[in-house]
């Protein structure tokens, strides 16, 4: 993996276990909320049915207390005043069972000592004849009762109430775990239940009802004390028979109403079950039972009440599993969106990297190139630019602040401005795509700097109209003052061309043009004369001139000459006339005359200016400087003519002039085609 890909992994690894932790966090939240809120739901539910089992228990307990404590009061009574009636009995079962509902028998039960049960059995029989003791044989069946089994004390039924008729007296000792109930109540001298059992009814058919007998004591003496005493003065024991579907009908009834299946456990019988309401359905504990123990005549009972799918509020409280959803959508709601923000916030993180990385690069690019920014707001005339803007005039930014379009104008010169502005009007109007303009601007030193200006608009309002416009400043100065070097190089190149050429075609003492140049300068005479125009062309020699050269020196000669070429050139009129060193003290003029009268009038200024001058020549017979004058003269030349030709014809002129006594002008005129290849006529 290269390091800028493990660069970009391990924040999202970060990112993704942070994402985690929180969507952790906030499940556990809501799971430890619905824990929470479940708990309370249970304790609610348990207080609910906390609340109902008192109701339930209330239903039969204060019947069950009622019995117990009238069998209490029974056997007390009993107590110390011997073995009862029949009577007596009689008359207490009817008051107990008055008072006592759960009450269903009443049985006076004897202790008889095995020796003394014939002697019992014969008494009893005189009351209820045909009474005897006896016991349930073995395998029950309906009066399935055998004749009672030695053992040393019995303990038979002598009365009953309500009377069943028939005599039997079951010797109750004959079931060591029913004994167990009346031993115990016996020895703390109280009524104490006995376990469940099926009640056996003589003459009875059906299904034998559940029930339990409360045994009270029934002692010699009013409230013997101690065990001792009490075993030695046992007369024997009222027992009341309770039937459990009576006595837990109201209860029953109670739970129902309520959605709740009671059941009930002997805790002395191994936690039997003794009582159920839901039928014959068997008990399953499923953890939301609620149990309450209940003392039955000393006996400890449980009731459990289960409640039915159908209970309010088993299950019915949808507030935790609520909380618990809706804390798990908000953790995902809350994870997602974090995640979401991450994933923006990475996005965003690279993107302001590429950004630093392109104004890195593009520092790089201006520092590399040296180049001044600049970016103008056009209505407000604020001028954003970078300390290069600044430096390339040897000033820093702080010092130009407030920068704006006016700083520039100022800075700028003035003879550059309108070049500047037409520039930036042609691309605003779309007509150059760019902004380009080449100006100086003020250095801090005084010097000027040229500077390259490149922009374009890049913010236009909704008309079009430019908003912003911005670019660079490059300092052209070294390429503007090499440009300035080829120009100066150029012109001076040009000026030795020129020099040269004039070298070549003019005469260096007099600056007339030289021999050689006049056939050239003939030439375009003649193109220009061909068109219709006349020509004329007058050569002079100075007189007597190698008589001054003798009599002043040569150079004094040169200074006449240039003198002489001077004045003549001054004559010259037009443009096209030339004046020529045709050799030594010889000239010759190319002009143009439109008659022949106006080409005699020329040269006798010409001859007149000379003489105007008066340079003494003490060697000629006038004193001054002369010469002659040989002019010819064409009306209308054709291409005949040559530069050969018109030579020959002023020479001869001028011959004629030297033999005619000199300082004078000889004139040869030719008319259309005439003296194109030699003189014909001569006029003085
Ligand atoms: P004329 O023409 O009147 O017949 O007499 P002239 O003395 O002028 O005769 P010529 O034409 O034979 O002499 C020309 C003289 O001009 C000779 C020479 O001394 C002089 N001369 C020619 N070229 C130059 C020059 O360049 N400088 C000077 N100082 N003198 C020159
Ligand atoms: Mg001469
Ligand atoms: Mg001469």
């Amino acid at each position: 993996m290269k390091r800028g890909e493990q660069g970009r992994v391990w924040p999202l690894l970060l990112d993704a276990c942070l994402v985690l932790v929180l969507v952790a966090l906030g499940l556990a939240g809501s799971v430890s909320a619905y824990r929470a809120l479940a708990q309370k739901a249970a304790g609610q539910e348990r207080e609910l049915l906390n609340a109902m089992g008192q109701s339930v228990v209330g239903a039969f307990d204060l019947q069950l207390v009622r019995a117990v404590e009238a069998l209490q009061v029974s056997g007390q009574m009993l107590s110390a005043q011997g073995r009862p009636t029949r009577e007596q009995f009689v008359r207490y079962g009817t008051g107990l069972l008055g008072e006592s509902s759960a009450l269903t028998l009443l049985e006076w039960q004897p202790t008889v000592p095995h020796a003394e049960l014939a002697e019992f059995e014969r008494r009893a029989a005189l009351e209820q004849p045909g009474y005897r003791v006896v016991e349930p044989a073995t395998e029950y069946e309906s009066d399935g009762f055998v004749a009672v089994r030695l053992r040393e004390q019995h303990l038979p039924v002598l009365y009953s109430w309500p009377e069943t008729g028939a005599a039997l007296g079951v010797d109750m000792a004959f079931d060591p775990r029913r004994m167990r109930s009346k031993l115990l109540a016996r020895d703390a001298g109280s009524p104490v239940a006995s376990e469940t059992f099926s009640l056996i009814r003589r003459g009875q058919s059906g299904p034998a009802a559940i029930g339990f007998a409360v045994s009270a004591p029934v002692y010699r003496t009013a409230r013997p004390v101690g065990v001792d005493a009490r075993r030695r003065e046992l007369l024997g024991f009222v027992a009341g028979v309770i039937e459990l579907p009576g006595l837990m009908r109201e209860a029953a009834l109670r739970a129902d109403a309520n959605e709740l299946d009671l059941f009930v456990f002997d805790q002395d019988e191994e936690h039997r079950l003794i009582y159920s309401s839901a039928g014959s359905e068997p008990f399953r504990s499923d953890g939301g039972d609620t149990a309450l123990s209940v003392d039955v005549g000393g006996r400890p009972w449980q009731l459990v009440l289960r409640p039915r799918p159908s209970f309010v509020g088993a299950g019915h409280d949808e507030a935790p599993l609520m909380a618990l959803a809706a804390g798990a959508v908000a953790t995902l709601l809350v994870g997602l969106a974090v995640a979401r923000s991450l994933v923006i916030r990475r996005r965003l993180e690279r993107a302001e990297s590429v950004l630093a990385e392109d104004r890195q690069h593009l520092t790089n690019v201006l520092d590399g190139t040296a180049a001044g920014t600049w970016d103008w707001h056009i209505d407000s005339g604020r001028l954003e630019i970078n300390e290069r803007w600044a430096l390339m005039l040897g000033r820093t930014r702080a010092e130009l602040e407030p920068v704006t379009g006016t700083t520039w104008e100022r800075l700028c010169h003035a003879g550059d401005l309108i070049e500047a502005n037409v520039a930036m009007r042609r691309h605003f109007s779309g007509e150059a795509e760019r902004y380009t303009a080449e100006f100086r601007m003020r250095h801090a030193d005084g010097h000027w700097v040229w500077v390259q200006s490149n922009g374009s608009v890049f913010q236009r309002d909704a008309e079009g109209k430019p908003l912003r416009l911005a670019g660079t400043h490059m300092d052209i100065s070294p390429r503007k003052a090499d440009e300035q070097r080829l120009q100066d190089d150029a012109r001076a190149l040009e000026a030795a061309n020129r020099q040269l050429r004039d070298l070549a075609i003019l005469d260096a003492l007099t600056g007339a043009f030289n021999r050689r140049h006049f056939n050239d300068v003939c030439m375009a005479a003649l193109a220009g004369a061909q068109r219709g125009q006349a020509v004329a062309l007058c050569m002079l020699d100075v007189d007597h001139f190698k008589a001054y050269n003798d009599h002043y020196g040569h150079q004094a000669g040169d200074a006449v000459l240039q003198a002489l070429a001077q004045t003549l050139k001054d004559g010259l009129k037009r443009s096209t006339d030339a004046l020529f060193r045709l050799g030594g003290e010889e000239f010759g003029v190319i002009f143009s005359a439109a008659s022949a009268e106006a080409a005699q009038h020329f040269v006798g200024r010409l001859s007149a200016a000379l003489h105007a001058l008066a340079l003494p020549h003490a060697q000629s017979p006038l004193r001054v400087v002369t010469a002659s004058f040989g002019l010819a003269w064409w009306a209308a030349p054709t291409s005949q003519l040559t530069p050969e030709a018109m030579y020959a014809a002023a020479d001869a002129a001028l011959y004629e002039a030297k033999r005619g006594g000199r300082d004078r002008i000889a004139f040869h005129c030719f008319e259309a085609g005439q003296g194109e290849a030699a003189p014909l006529a001569t006029t003085r």
